[in-house]
């Protein structure tokens, strides 16, 4: 749980009247909510998962589970958000468990859990990106080529994989200049006809510290299915990357 989310539960335990601030050092739920033998009770401002989670499971909460893994696909490939637990999914959870020194036995339990609620945000989104950064074009969502639920939940699984990625480039900060548009937004700005900025599954991102190149070549493994840079036309100052359809990569002036 996020210091965002201890704020929360403390501001809603505020409004319930309680009459003396607690203070902010004390895990305000801890006292009252039992705590299993194995694994102490978590709760967290988004999404809390009631189980372990391993091949073969399906529902919600694996589609939820997915959603977090969705950056630890393989290189080249992208992992399917449909609430299955297939071996894709185990493997995404493997990349996931290295990636931040945890057992890598492709079970979502209690470690896996805490990691993502460690990186995850009230809303969801993970903690080093926002749906503000997604979208510079609305603040509702609305008017692209899906429904505006869709568009933002689209936009959810990019921040997932920008995550992943920003993680395996070493944490520094990832700078993104955009995201969902509407298609007049899109119209506006002279974006290609069928553009995935349109689905809420596109950003666009600055050089930041890591160079536009630095950032096609990690993008590869980390569930990109559509990548523009350097040496693409309209995309020398910039790297474009999206989930999606189908593979279109192209960056030639960085090898891609
Ligand atoms: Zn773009």
């Amino acid at each position: 749980m996020s210091s965002r989310s201890a704020r929360a539960l403390l501001s809603v335990l505020t409004g319930a009247g309680l009459m003396f601030a607690v203070p902010a050092a004390t895990p305000a739920f801890a006292s009252s909510a039992p705590v299993a033998a194995a694994e102490a009770t978590v709760t967290d401002g988004c999404y809390t998962w009631s189980g372990a989670l391993s091949e073969g499971a399906s529902g919600e909460a694996v589609r939820q589970l997915q959603i977090r893994v969705a950056g630890y696909p393989g290189s080249g490939s992208q992992l399917a958000i449909d609430g299955q637990f297939g071996p894709g999914t185990k493997a995404a959870v493997q990349r996931f468990q290295s990636a931040y020194g945890l057992s890598a036995d492709g079970v979502a339990g209690a470690a896996t859990f805490n990691k993502i609620y460690e990186l995850q945000d009230d809303d969801c989104s993970p903690v080093n990106f926002t749906y503000g950064e997604l979208n510079n074009c609305n603040s509702d969502w609305s008017g692209g080529k899906v429904s505006a639920a869709t568009a933002r939940a689209n936009a959810l699984v990019t921040m997932w994989k920008l995550q992943a990625m920003r993680h395996a480039m070493g944490d520094k900060p990832i700078t993104v200049n955009g995201g969902f548009r509407s298609v007049a937004c899109n119209s506006s700005v002279g974006g290609a006809a069928n553009s995935r900025h349109m689905y809420g599954h596109a950003a666009d991102l600055g050089a930041g510290s890591q160079g536009f190149c630095a950032l096609a070549q990690a993008a590869r493994n980390h569930g990109f299915t559509e990548i523009l840079g350097p040496g693409y036309p309209g995309h020398d100052d910039h790297t474009h990357v999206a989930g999606g359809d189908g593979r279109f990569w192209s960056a030639p002036s960085c090898g891609i």
